[in-house]
C-alpha cells in the first residue's frame, strides 16, 4: 500500500511507521557510535549495556511490587534482535515442531503465520469478537487438543487497536498451566496504551512468565522503524533455546544502534513514558478531525492504528475500497481482511467493511487527510 500512495502520491496513513524522526539524542549518539569505531559484530546476545538498561526499564514498568529474584535478568533473559520481526521468527523456531499447531488470533499481524508453518507447524485460527475485538476464552479452550504447542497474543493489537485485560493474562495463564503450553506475547506497541488504561504485560505475571517468549520493538518506541531493533525477554530455558536459533539466523544485531538505544533508555527514558500521551493526542487529533465524516470510528485504546468502518460510503470490499481511496481520493489506507485466515476472506468481504489508518502521523497531515475522507 505504501507503494500505491508514493505512486498515486496519496496522504499515506496505511503501512505503520511514523512520519516523524527520531529523537536528536540517539540520531548524536549512533553517529557518535559510528565515528568513534564501534562498528564490528556485537556480542550475539546483545550488549550487556543494552541487556541491563531494558531489564531496567522492566523492572520500573511492570515489575516494581515483584519480589528481587522473580525480577528479569537483563544477561540471562533478554536477547537483542533484528526487530521484533526476528525475536517472532526466532521463538517460533524455538518452540514449533512438525505438526504441533499454534492458536493464533485474526486479525493477525502478518508475520507468524509463515513462520509456524516453514517450521512444519499448522495454525489453529480463532476470530476476534468483533467490533470490541477481545478473546473468547471458551473458543479458545475448545480449539486446544494435544498437538497445541503454542499460543501467540498481541496486546496491544494491530491492527485493531484492543487490548488484553487483567483477566485476559489471568485466564491465559490459568489454560497454559492446565495444557501445559507455551506463550509468544507480541508487545511491540507496549508503551502505547491510551486514557489511562495500563498494557497488560506478561512480565507483570511471573507465573505466566515462566512459560513466555515476550517480543517489544525499538522502532515503534524510539519513532526508528528502519533501524528493525528489536528484542525478546524470556525466562533463563527458554532464552538459551532461543539464542541457540538467533545465533544462526542473523547470529548478532547492529552495534551502534545498540549503543546509541543504551545511552537513550539510561538517559533519556522520560521519552518512553510520554509516549502514551503523545499517540493519545494524535489519536484525538484525528477522531475529532473526522467527527463529521460518514466512517463510523471504532474504539483504539492502543497502538497507533484507528479502525473506521465505511459501511454508510461504499459497497466495495476492503481491498477495493482501499484501492480506490489511495487511487481516485488521495489517502492510503490498509484492508483488514488481509489479517485474517486465507479461507475466511471472501466470507469477511461479504460482512465487514474495515480499514485501518495509522495516525502516528504530523497533525498537519492528520488534518489534511481527515479533509479529504469528510467529504465521502
Ligand atoms: N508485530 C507487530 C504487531 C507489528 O505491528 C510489527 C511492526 N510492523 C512487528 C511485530 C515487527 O516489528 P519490527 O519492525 O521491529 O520487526
Ligand atoms: N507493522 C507495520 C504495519 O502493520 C508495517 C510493517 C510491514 O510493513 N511489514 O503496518
Amino acid at each position: 500500500m505504501s507503494i500505491m500512495a508514493n505512486q498515486h502520491q496519496a496522504i499515506n496513513l496505511s503501512q505503520g511507521f511514523p512520519e516523524f524522526d527520531t529523537p536528536a539524542f540517539l540520531k548524536d549518539k549512533i553517529n557518535q557510535a559510528i565515528n568513534e569505531g564501534k562498528n564490528q559484530y556485537s556480542p550475539s546476545n546483545g550488549l550487556p549495556e543494552l541487556l541491563t538498561q531494558i531489564a531496567e526499564m522492566v523492572h520500573r514498568q511492570y515489575q516494581t511490587d515483584l519480589a528481587v529474584e522473580q525480577k528479569l535478568d537483563g544477561l540471562n533473559n533478554i536477547t537483542i534482535t533484528s526487530g521484533a520481526t526476528e525475536a517472532l521468527w526466532v521463538a517460533i523456531q524455538t518452540l514449533v515442531r512438525q505438526n504441533d499447531e499454534v492458536i493464533i488470533f485474526d486479525p493477525a499481524y502478518d508475520s507468524y503465520e509463515p513462520a509456524i508453518e516453514l517450521a512444519g507447524g499448522k495454525c489453529r485460527h480463532i476470530a476476534l469478537d468483533a467490533p470490541s475485538y477481545t478473546i473468547n476464552w471458551a473458543l479458545v479452550e475448545q480449539t486446544i487438543n494435544a498437538k497445541t504447542r503454542a499460543i501467540i497474543i498481541n496486546s496491544p493489537h494491530n491492527p485493531t487497536g484492543s487490548i488484553l485485560s487483567q483477566s485476559d493474562l489471568s485466564t491465559l495463564q490459568a489454560l497454559v498451566e492446565k495444557y501445559n503450553l507455551y506463550v509468544i506475547s507480541d508487545e511491540v506497541y507496549e508503551h502505547m496504551t491510551f486514557d489511562g488504561l495500563r498494557h497488560e504485560s506478561v512480565l507483570r505475571y511471573p507465573e505466566l512468565f515462566k512459560r513466555a517468549f515476550v517480543v517489544s520493538s525499538f522502532g515503534k518506541t524510539f519513532h526508528c522503524t528502519g533501524w528493525k531493533m528489536g528484542y525478546c525477554a524470556a525466562p533463563n530455558k527458554l532464552t538459551s533455546e532461543f539464542r541457540k536459533i538467533h545465533q544462526y539466523v542473523t547470529f548478532s544485531t547492529f552495534t551502534p544502534a545498540q549503543i546509541a538505544i543504551a545511552q537513550m533508555l539510561k538517559e533519556q527514558s522520560s521519552h518512553v513514558t510520554s509516549l502514551a500521551s503523545f499517540y493519545q493526542q494524535k489519536r484525538d487529533v484525528l477522531i475529532n478531525a473526522l467527527k463529521y465524516s460518514r466512517f463510523t470510528i471504532l474504539p483504539s485504546k492502543g497502538t497507533y492504528f484507528l479502525l473506521l468502518d465505511y459501511s454508510a460510503i461504499s459497497e466495495l470490499n476492503d481491498r477495493e475500497f482501499c484501492h480506490w481511496l489511495t487511487k481516485e481520493v488521495g489517502v492510503a489506507a490498509i484492508p483488514l481482511s488481509p489479517f485474517y485466515q486465507a479461507e475466511q476472506r471472501l466470507n469477511y468481504h461479504q460482512n465487514n467493511k474495515v480499514i485501518r489508518l495509522c495516525f502516528a502521523k504530523n497533525d498537519d497531515t492528520l488534518f489534511q487527510a481527515a479533509e479529504i475522507l469528510c467529504q465521502l
